[in-house]
């Protein structure tokens, strides 16, 4: 999506570690106008499937996930990060490697929000490793519901995530692709989607 790449152009500062940060736009500060347009662009991309409720990850993803939401006029279900002692039946639970902080942790989402009759489009605002969707689709197998494709905002293809899914067969749509970043130059190359706006 060449706005977001324009943005990330613009904005976005590579940091040592691999870690693109972009959060003057899209993870701590939020642009909404920008966002909706993504949304859009995900709804354009994902026209034929039959998608009745977007699953993310807290944090970062909610505010995306909420507009993108917004475009398939379907609710938004968020798996929360917890500690394992507070997992009891009620809850689908899995676990996360975070890329960002080294560490692993729980998900859940309570059984009331997932069930066999959901067609579930992942949202989220990065794809490295790919850990966070992967534990996302743990959830979504457990509660026996669909997993019609994943949305990405910002892939980092130099990354295996994105490669695994689609080795997986898994449909997945990322607005923008990172080829390679260089934090002592800053400069950021992106895999051209002719079948993206
Ligand atoms: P993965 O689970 O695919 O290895 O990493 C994805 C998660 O790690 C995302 O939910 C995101 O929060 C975080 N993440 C991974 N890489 C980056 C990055 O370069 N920049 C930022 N801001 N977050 C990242």
């Amino acid at each position: 999506m060449k706005l977001l790449e324009e943005r990330i152009q613009r904005d976005g500062m590579v940091k040592a570690g691999n870690i693109l940060k972009v959060d003057s736009f899209l993870n701590h500060q939020m642009d909404v106008d920008l966002f909706d347009r993504m949304g859009q662009e995900f709804k354009r991309l994902f026209a034929d499937a039959p998608i009745n409720k977007i699953l993310t990850i807290e944090a970062s993803g909610i505010g995306i996930a909420c507009v993108v939401a917004q475009s398939f006029h379907v609710p938004v279900v968020f798996a929360k990060k917890t500690q394992s002692l507070n997992i009891d039946g009620e809850v689908y639970s899995s676990k996360v490697t975070s890329f960002t902080h080294q560490r692993v942790y729980d998900i859940i989402v309570s059984k009331k929000f997932l069930s066999p009759e959901d067609h579930i489009l992942i949202i989220d605002d990065f794809l490295a490793n790919g850990c966070a969707v992967t534990g996302l689709m743990e959830l979504i197998r457990a509660a026996g519901a669909t997993l019609e494709g994943v949305g990405i905002a910002v892939e980092k293809g130099f990354q295996t995530g994105g490669q695994q899914l689609r080795d997986m067969g898994i449909r997945l749509e990322s607005l923008a692709i990172v080829e390679a970043m260089d934090d002592t130059t800053g400069k950021i190359t992106f895999r051209e989607q002719p079948h993206q706006n």
